[in-house]
């Protein structure tokens, strides 16, 4: 019996990447598991505040991130759909997973140390990097975060993009040191699926992944853009200077994303390099244009779907009370064997 968990932040409506590398993985498992497996997918507000924003800002979020799951296809009554804030058992486990997690271990984060990075960029010369005020602890605990998430439903397969894969691997590092510590064996190291599309590339600089937090909105597609926006951002893709059409992902990187994309959307299973024969000797345009219409005709239906449920306060109110009933549940479950092995019991 398999336990399906996985999360995605309320910083933003879900873009193509997430979609192509996450959602429609997440929707896919819904339609074709076990009925005695369970599907838990999380609405991670607590992560998303490691990046301080207004409080109204997070609340509309999460709001629009409940809908945006629905209207690509989540059910509320097969799948566990809920906020994260919404069951204190992820954060009372956070702290647990914390007392045996390294600090060495969290420091070599790929996450965190492009966050460092980045913050020092910023710094002026006479400031170090350690008095910097910008650089939070919940940015750098953020994976023993990640980590309670999956551990507080048990969860034997988690399915997110390339980017995670580390944080993953220090998830089955929680694991261990759990079982280590308490002499317990109540965890078990979680597998991660990766989607074909485990990568998605922002349309403006195809070396680095597409971002809710990517500040240019030109470099993302949301997966509620009307046909207008999508057109604009897809012709407004960066390439190069060659006017044609190769699958070579070293040197043309950009080219080669949208083939990505067109290929993950096409149902016959056309690989890029395949698709980049076909279209030999034609120009970017087409394969643009080829683009436009396959990422158009996938969005459309979820875009109207969702203008329809985020005008539905009240259903979306239900859905949040079911999930959040189901998930409290499930978490006091595991909560029980976590509070006798460590010895907190009452
Ligand atoms: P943020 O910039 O706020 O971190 P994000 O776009 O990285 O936003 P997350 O909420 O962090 O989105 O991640 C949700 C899921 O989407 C994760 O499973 C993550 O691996 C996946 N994902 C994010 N970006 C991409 C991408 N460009 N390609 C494929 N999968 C992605
Ligand atoms: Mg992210």
């Amino acid at each position: 019996k398999k336990i399906i968990f996985s999360g995605i932040q309320p910083t933003g409506i879900p873009h193509l990447g997430n979609y192509l590398g996450a959602l429609k993985q997440w929707k896919h498992l819904q339609d074709t598991s076990d009925k005695a497996d369970s599907l838990i997918y999380c609405i991670v507000d607590l992560h998303a505040i490691t990046i301080p924003r207004h409080c109204k800002l997070l609340a509309q979020s999460k709001r629009e991130m409940l809908a945006a799951l629905l209207a690509i296809g989540l059910d509320p009554q097969r799948s566990t759909i809920f906020h994260q804030s919404a069951v204190p058992a992820h954060s009372e486990l956070q702290w647990i997973l914390s007392c045996t997690a390294s600090t060495g271990y969290l420091s070599r984060m790929t996450q965190w140390k492009s966050k460092l990075q980045s913050q020092s960029l910023s710094l002026s010369p006479s400031e170090t990097t350690t008095s910097n005020p910008a650089l939070r602890h919940g940015l750098f605990s953020y994976p023993i975060l990640q980590a309670a998430d999956i551990l507080t439903y048990r969860a034997t397969h988690v399915p997110v993009g390339e980017d995670q894969s580390q944080h993953l691997e220090f998830a089955r590092e929680c694991v261990t040191n759990f079982n280590h510590t308490f002499g317990s064996n109540i965890f078990y190291p979680p597998k991660t699926i990766l989607s074909p599309a485990k990568r998605v590339m922002s349309l403006l600089d195809p070396t680095r992944k597409m971002s809710k937090s990517d500040p240019n909105p030109k470099s993302t597609i949301l997966v509620t853009d009307d046909q207008q926006t999508i057109k604009k951002k897809i012709r407004g893709a960066v390439t190069d200077s060659g006017n044609f059409v190769t699958y070579d992902p070293e040197r043309r990187k950009g080219v080669a994303n949208l083939l990505e994309i067109l290929s993950h959307l096409r149902e016959d299973g056309a690989t890029p390099a395949q698709i980049a024969e076909e279209m030999k000797g034609e120009g970017l345009v087409v394969l643009k244009k080829a683009v436009i219409e396959a990422v158009d005709a996938e969005l459309a239906p979820i875009r109207e779907k969702y203008a329809e449920l985020l005008a539905n306060e009240s259903y979306l109110k239900q859905v949040q009370r079911l999930g959040k009933e189901k998930a409290l549940k499930k978490a006091a479950s595991t909560m029980r064997m976590v509070r006798t092995a460590v010895g907190l019991d009452d």
